[in-house]
Parts: C-alpha cells; structure tokens; sequence
C-alpha cells in the first residue's frame, strides 16, 4: 500500500518526527524558520497530511489547493491561523497541541510579569555597559509583585496555571473569562471573579490568556488601558492582535500605565518600533512553549494526531469532528 505523503513546514524535534518517518513518506524543510507563502502553496498539492504551526496561515487560498489533504495538524495550542471554517467545509480534519505546553506558557508569563516589574533586563543592559556596579541605589527602582492585585483574563489552562504560581507571591488573584467557574472552584483556587472594568481598575498586573477570536481582538485598546492604574503593567503571552500596539505604545509615553511585558506581537514578525524604544516594555520572541521537553511533546502530540487521522481514527485533539459526521463520499469540494 502506498504511505500517505505528509509536509512537514519547517524543522521540528528530531525525535518525535521518526515515528511520522516510519509511517508516512515526509516531505521536510529542515530549516528553522516558516516555509514561503510561495512554497507551502506549491507543495500542498501532493499531500494527505500537513504539519505546521503558527507563522504559515492556513487559508481559503491553501485549502483550495490542497485537494489530497486530510488533515492538518498544527504544532501550537493556539488555531487561528487556520481558517477553521473553510477546513471544515473541505472535509479537512484540523488537529493542535493543548495541555502540553500550559505550564511552560504560564512559566514565560511569569518571567516576563517579575522581568518587567524589577526591570531584569534594564539592569543586565547597565552592568554589561557599564561594566561594573557604581552603588546607586536609588537606580532600577522597580515594583512588588508580592502581595500585589494579579487580574487574570481568560481562566482556561494557561490561566489557571498562572494563578496556581499567584499563590507563591501571596497575591490576590482576580478574574475575568467568558464563563464563570464554580464557586468551589474558585475557593479552592483562591481566585476572585470580577467584572471587566473593575478587573482593569483593580489590577496591578494584568495578564493576558484568550485565543485570538473576532471578540478578543484589540480587547485591551486605549478606553481599557485609560482604566487601568498608573503604576500597571500589562503582560501578554497570548496573541499579539488581542492588545492594540498603538495604543499601548501611547499609554505607555503618557505614564497612563507603566511597563509591558509582550511575547507576541500583533503584526509578527514585525515588532512595533515605538514599543521597541520604551525601556519599561520587555519583549520576548513568542517563546511562550519554547522549552526542549515542550517543544519535543508538543511534536510527538502533533505527529500522533496527524498518524491517526491518516489511519481512518479520529485524532485525540481534534477542533473540528463535524467532518467525521459529514458523509465522507462526497466532499465539498
Ligand atoms: P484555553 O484553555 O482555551 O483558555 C482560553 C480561555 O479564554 C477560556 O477560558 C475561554 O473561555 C476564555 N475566552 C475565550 N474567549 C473569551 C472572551 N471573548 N472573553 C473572555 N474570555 C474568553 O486556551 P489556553 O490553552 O489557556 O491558551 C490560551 C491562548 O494562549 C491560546 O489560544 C494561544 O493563542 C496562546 N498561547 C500562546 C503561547 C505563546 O507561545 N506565547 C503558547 C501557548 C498558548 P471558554 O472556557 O468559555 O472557552
């Protein structure tokens, strides 16, 4: 029986991509970076499987190319470069990578909140220019993060793991999320529902945890960060377009918050050039799953989803099981 061919777009752990080697025949860019607009458009032709992640858009425009293709199945938790709505209607399984990745998330985000908040990386600027310490000691005055007000948008998993370290730091956890939890929930949590203008009035730290969707983006623009207080700061390890670069960019130079830790961005790969020059604003390149261990089980979760779609089995982390409802005789397209 001939093996199915799968694209894989760009390089991922060694490892976890054997097992996809021994089943199917791999077309691989070994290259770390994403596979050209021009390139995944040609190759998308030939193949029954893809594995992708975040820097290639899965559009109308690929799906109607991709006249073999089963099933895609992305190395990312978040899916909104993926025209969901379209892979659906193609009858194209669509497959991500949740859970292993939540605690390495919500480590980034903290990194980032105690970065920002001590100016970790203001200092380690300083010594390296300077070259040695010149006993200032009213230099580098950050704020506490312990026992301060933590407000928490988006309660799913990487939410919730942010809040479980809250508790090392002996803050009060505020909330808001499109749903409510139970209230046993939130006891045992220790979390705090709150409505979204007092939650942006009473937060010290904001934090960011909502997929990318049509109501969450520019969820924080210049009438939510007008609310926030002074002495802010504002972390986002979700998506870029949730937050309004501009915006934050202005309340940052009018002191209306005071510092910004990012991970993403909302025109990646471009970063915003007055957010680049603001010393108060930490900038990571969305690294938020970028551990080894992570990385590695978030390919071997990928490889094993896009394996069991080719299989005829219904993938463990599938977004869209309409299609295995749907009468596969007679795709749409
Ligand atoms: P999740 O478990 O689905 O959590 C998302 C939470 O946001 C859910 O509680 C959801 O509510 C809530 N939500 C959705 N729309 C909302 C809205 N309009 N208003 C308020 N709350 C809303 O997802 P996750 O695993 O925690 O991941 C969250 C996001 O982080 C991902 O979508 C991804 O974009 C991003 N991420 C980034 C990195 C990185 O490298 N920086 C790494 C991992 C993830 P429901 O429960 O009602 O759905």
């Amino acid at each position: 029986m001939m093996k199915p061919v799968v694209l894989v777009t760009r390089r991922f752990d060694e490892e976890a991509l054997s097992k996809l080697r021994g089943n199917c025949q791999v077309f691989y860019h070994d290259e770390d970076r994403p596979l050209s607009r021009e390139r995944l458009l040609e190759e998308v032709r030939e193949v029954q499987g893809l594995i992708c992640t975040v820097s290639e858009r899965i559009d109308g425009e690929i799906l109607g190319r991709a006249g073999r293709l089963q099933v895609i199945s992305t190395v990312s938790v978040g899916f909104d470069h993926i025209d969901l709505q379209e892979a659906t209607r193609c009858g194209v399984m669509v497959t991500y990578t949740p859970d292993v990745l939540t605690e390495t998330t919500a480590d980034l985000t903290w990194a980032l909140l105690l970065a920002t908040a001590r100016r970790v990386v203001e200092g380690d600027r300083k010594v390296r220019e300077r070259g040695s310490l010149d006993g200032t000691i009213m230099e580098f005055l950050g704020c506490d993060v312990h026992g301060r007000t933590l407000g928490i948008v988006g309660m799913g998993r990487i939410g919730r793991a942010v809040a479980r370290r809250a508790m090392g730091f002996s803050m009060k956890v505020l909330y808001f999320s499109r749903r409510r939890l139970s209230l046993e929930e939130e006891r045992s949590m220790g979390l705090q529902w709150t409505d979204w203008i007092p939650l942006l009035e009473s937060s010290d730290f904001l934090t960011l945890h909502v997929p990318l969707t049509p109501e969450t983006h520019h969820l924080i623009s210049g009438p939510e960060l007008a609310r926030m207080k002074g002495e802010a700061i504002l972390i986002n390890t979700s998506r870029g377009p949730v937050v309004d670069e501009e915006a934050l960019c202005q309340a940052l130079l009018r002191g209306q918050i005071s510092g910004a830790g990012l991970d993403v961005y909302e025109r990646e790969p471009e970063v915003h050039e007055g957010l680049k020059r603001l010393p108060q604003v930490v900038l990571t390149p969305h690294i938020g799953s970028a551990t080894r261990r992570t990385r590695r089980r978030m390919t071997q979760r990928a490889v094993e989803n896009c394996l069991q779609a080719l299989a005829g089995q219904r993938p463990v982390d599938l977004l869209n099981p309409e299609v295995l409802e749907r009468d596969r005789e007679a795709p749409l397209r």
